[in-house]
């Protein structure tokens, strides 16, 4: 039986249980990987695979003998991100933290998440695959690797947000109920 519980949470230790067969997008190969996550090497033209790639094979495997469940959504990558990172309200509280003035929450939670897709792939944000990614409810989780670069993005963002007020994002954890929270309420200046 599948448990949590028994996703290591380092690189080293994470081996799938189960054997999963992924094809590398450069070369076309077919291949069992021991683990999925960042630095994963195609078995023939060792060409990285980014997480995006194998998340969205993950995904695709993982839906094909549920496809006619009428209760399901078939998730992609963006749709399992953006579930990961607004969960537990804590979408709203970074939102309500930026503050931005041109985005509503609708598409401050598209920008945010794309911009989240692309740290993946570049490294400064970190997706841990479940032990068994084809199990009825696989945890994914993500984590904050560089929470100083994840600010960045976010001043990037929204240029029109007074960036004075450090946002808070606290690293390794899975999206912080304080993340974005400004330390004061705006309107320092007066
Ligand atoms: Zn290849």
């Amino acid at each position: 039986m599948y448990t949590a519980v028994t996703i290591a949470r380092s690189e080293s230790h994470h081996v799938t249980s189960v054997d999963i067969t992924i094809r590398c997008p450069a070369c076309g190969q077919l291949f069992a990987p021991k683990r999925f996550g960042a630095g994963l090497s195609c078995s023939r033209c060792l060409k990285k695979m980014a997480p995006t790639v194998q998340l969205a094979q993950l995904l695709d495997h993982w839906w094909e003998p549920r496809r006619w469940r009428a209760d399901l959504h078939r998730p992609n990558v963006n749709f399992l991100l953006e579930k990961l990172w607004t969960a537990n309200g804590q979408g709203e509280a970074l939102y309500k933290g930026i503050s931005p003035k041109f985005a509503n929450y609708s598409i401050f939670r598209n920008l945010v998440t794309r911009a989240i897709a692309r740290g993946l792939d570049e490294g400064w944000m970190e997706l841990e695959f479940p032990d068994d990614p084809l199990a009825d409810d696989p945890v994914y989780k993500l984590n904050f690797k560089d929470s100083d670069r994840f600010a960045r993005e976010m001043e990037g963002l929204f240029p029109e947000v007074d960036w004075d007020e450090t946002i808070q994002v606290p690293s390794g954890a899975i999206i912080p109920s304080q993340l974005g929270k400004p330390s004061k309420p705006r309107g320092k200046r007066r």
